[in-house]
């Protein structure tokens, strides 16, 4: 079972989510990499909501390669935080709003902040560190808000829970899980220079500022000998 990424540039998959704005329509947002992927091998809900999901974004380069190997190429990677940062232009263009939901306490805010700097017209409704117990008051403050667009980062699979289990209840169009990406866009770390993100080895640098990750990035190869798997064996997988 694959988990069929969106083969889309960042304008496209920004675009798309304008228009789910403009309509009240619901689109969720997944960002899925090689860990997601081999973590959707092995556990069905998982799947089952990044399958379902409007917006199928490949986040990681191990995605984009995994896609050539089994003859089945994306447009290229469409990162989590790339994504927020367009969305968030699109939507100061129009006035629009966001709600940050995630991450250790004073982070969301500090990340709005940076996001209203950079994208005057931007208006942030609201904020929560992504350490809460009752879920329903987090939903409850999210709804009373209004947003256009809901970032949650709570790492996977705990944000694409959330994402479904209150799918429901939020009246929010646009809620885009994107893991790390609030702790970024709140300048606590820092992304690869340009360089290695064109090189394709934005993962390389991540290693080496942290290399406890280590564990975590063995899963890009094993990834890609999966994906290399079953191109030899059943077709294509992505
Ligand atoms: N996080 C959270 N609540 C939790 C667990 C994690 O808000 O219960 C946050 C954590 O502080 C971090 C993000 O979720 O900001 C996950 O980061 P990670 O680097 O694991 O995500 P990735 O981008 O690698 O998926």
């Amino acid at each position: 079972m694959t988990i069929g990424f969106d083969s889309l540039t960042m304008e496209e998959a920004v675009s798309q989510a304008m228009a789910h704005i403009e309509n009240r329509t619901r689109c969720r947002v997944v960002t899925p990499n090689a860990e997601f992927a081999l973590e959707a091998k092995k556990n069905p809900r998982f799947l089952r909501i990044l399958r379902q999901s409007q917006l199928v974004l490949a986040d990681g380069i191990s995605v984009v390669y995994a896609a050539k190997i089994v003859g089945n190429p994306l447009y290229g990677r469409v990162t989590g935080v790339g994504f927020a940062q367009a969305l968030a232009a699109a939507l100061a263009a129009k006035g629009g709003s966001l709600y940050l939901l995630g991450a250790k306490p004073g982070v969301a805010q500090r990340a709005g902040e940076n996001l209203k700097k950079t994208y005057p017209g931007l208006r942030i409704v609201g904020c929560h560190d992504g350490y809460f117990q009752d879920a329903g008051s987090v939903v409850q403050a999210i709804n009373n808000a209004v947003p256009d667009a809901l970032l949650v980062c709570l790492g996977a699979p705990k944000q694409e829970y959330f994402m479904e289990d209150y799918d429901n209840v939020l009246r929010v169009p646009v809620m885009a899980g994107l893991g790390g990406s609030m702790d970024v866009l709140a300048g606590n770390v820092r992304r690869a220079p340009v360089f290695f993100q064109k090189a394709g080895l934005e993962w390389f640098y991540r290693l080496i500022k942290e290399p406890q990750r280590w564990r975590r990035m063995i899963k890009l190869p094993v990834y890609l000998w999966d994906a290399l798997i079953w191109r030899v064996t059943k077709g294509k997988q992505t």
